[in-house]
């Protein structure tokens, strides 16, 4: 029946009744009200509950340093800035890659790329990998996820798990809304058709158990509304406007759930899979190197109570840290033999509540890898590995190691003095630990990434998002 509903036309015609949750939303900055007050003790409670439900929104694209929760001076994240002041914030996240697809193969298995062997456009997940919705489907959630991003359609290995995977229908639009990225402007239709197939999943199924995830591409596009503020016509500006837009449009979505009475018994997860460049290091876009305005992300949990205080997580943490976090938290099963481990603990000991296990050993070295011929099936792979330890950044390009660079946040937080040549013997242990983790490639499921062929019609669509592919 849900999938009735998703590709029918009535959807249009239903679509009426959202319009005025999202336009209250886009004039109101409100805390979600329904929410009792919390203490970091029904954080550990939370694993005992049999109510619970799980919402992950993926925000594509989306960098943390513009959002105020992290710092950022402009307005454009009023919503989620309050999700993280009264819920938890991870300060310094890193994404595995700053491509979708490889990027979300390691946050849904928790595994670094090279273990994933996700690593070019047409590599595939084997039915073999164990998928966070699998676990919650085992344990009799009803699972759905709504994507826009072809980077994550079935044949990629991601529906896995979900008893529903869908592209949403992409509705007239409702509003005027402006596409800012001068490269990718052939997506059709917005977030609100994700909000609209979410809002339906939620009405038909909200009194189950369930796990939903919906992967926002607003931002990816540019993607505004005349309501964001007017900050100036540069591409950053337009990006800006999108978050803003994004984020008002999750607060609607909030309020909806809120409606349904379900607010009370979800754990809201907010992430992204990596960020995007302005010029920083001469490139628009992702997808091209691993700095750091292209891998920081957010990584917010909105629980189904309100904190006094919100609870922030400051020591580095990698995307492939998020799913064992929240299984955790949530009482699940943990995935097996991963790199990712929960953070449950640093959050209970950021909260007051230090737990049995302590927090030794779950700040370590974050990888990150993107092979730069990612796009050609033809080409040698050209691999760069970033290595993340405490405030050193460094790049070793497998192909030409000599050529790694070496930056550190406590003076150059964004990464223009390269230091790799006054210190040496430090780039030398770093380059060995590259090596290390190339050699670290055997999935815990045993079966190694897949090479698919792409039909021209998915291809081109993969292209409108603005990459160059050649199969
Ligand atoms: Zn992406």
């Amino acid at each position: 029946m849900l999938r009735r509903i998703f590709d029918s036309a009535w959807l249009y015609f239903a679509a009426a009744g959202l319009l005025l949750a999202f336009a209250v939303a886009s004039q109101f900055h409100l805390q979600i009200p329904s929410r009792a007050k919390g203490t970091v003790d029904d954080i550990v409670a939370l694993s005992g509950r049999d109510d619970l439900n799980v919402i992950f929104i993926l925000v594509d694209t989306l960098r943390a340093d513009r959002l105020g929760v992290y710092g950022y001076e402009r307005d454009t994240s009023r919503f989620m800035d309050d999700l993280g002041r009264h819920g938890i914030v991870f300060k310094h996240v890193i994404a595995q890659s700053s491509w979708t697809k490889s990027s979300m193969a390691s946050l849904w298995t928790a595994t670094n790329p090279r273990k994933n062997g996700i690593l070019r456009f047409n590599h595939s997940l084997p039915e073999d990998a164990l998928l966070p919705a699998e676990v919650f489907q085992q344990a009799g959630f009803r699972t759905a996820g709504i994507w826009r991003n072809g980077w994550v359609a079935p044949n990629f290995g991601f529906g896995q798990g979900f008893d529903t995977y869908v592209k949403p229908v992409s509705s007239p639009e409702r509003r005027k809304l402006q596409r800012g990225n001068p490269s990718a402007r052939a997506l059709k239709g917005t977030d609100l058709d994700v909000m609209d197939s979410a809002v339906e999943f939620l009405r038909n199924f909200g009194n189950e158990r369930f796990f939903l995830y919906l992967h926002l591409m607003d931002i990816h596009q540019y993607v505004f509304d005349d309501q964001a503020p007017d900050y100036g016509s540069s591409y950053s500006d337009a990006y800006d406007k999108s978050v803003n837009w994004t984020d008002r449009t999750i607060g609607a979505f909030l309020h909806e759930i809120d409606d349904m009475d379900l607010l009370t018994k979800t754990v809201v997860v907010i992430g992204s899979d990596h960020g995007e460049a302005f010029q920083e290091h001469g490139h628009e876009g992702h997808a091209r190197n691993l700095y750091r305005e292209v891998a920081e992300v957010p990584f917010i949990i909105m629980l189904p109570f309100v904190l006094e205080e919100g609870i922030v997580v400051d020591s580095n943490v990698p995307n492939i840290d998020m799913w064992p976090t929240v299984l955790d938290m949530v009482g699940l099963l943990p995935l097996e033999g991963v790199d990712g481990v929960s953070q449950l603990p640093a959050i209970l000991a950021a909260g007051g509540a230090p737990s049995e296990s302590g927090t030794e050993g779950l700040e370590r070295p974050i990888y990150a890898e993107l092979d730069r011929r990612w796009g050609n099936g033809q080409s040698d792979p050209n691999p760069l590995v970033g290595v993340t330890d405490d405030q050193v950044r460094v790049f070793v390009p497998l192909n030409d190691p000599e050529k790694a660079e070496l930056y550190d946040w406590a003076t150059d937080p964004t990464e223009q003095n390269d230091q790799a040549g006054e210190r040496a013997d430090e780039v030398a242990s770093y380059r060995e630990m590259a090596t290390r983790y190339v050699a670290d490639d055997d999935p815990p499921w045993g079966v190694e990434a897949g090479t698919i062929e792409i039909e021209e019609m998915q291809l081109n669509q993969l292209k409108a998002l603005g990459y160059r592919i050649e199969q």
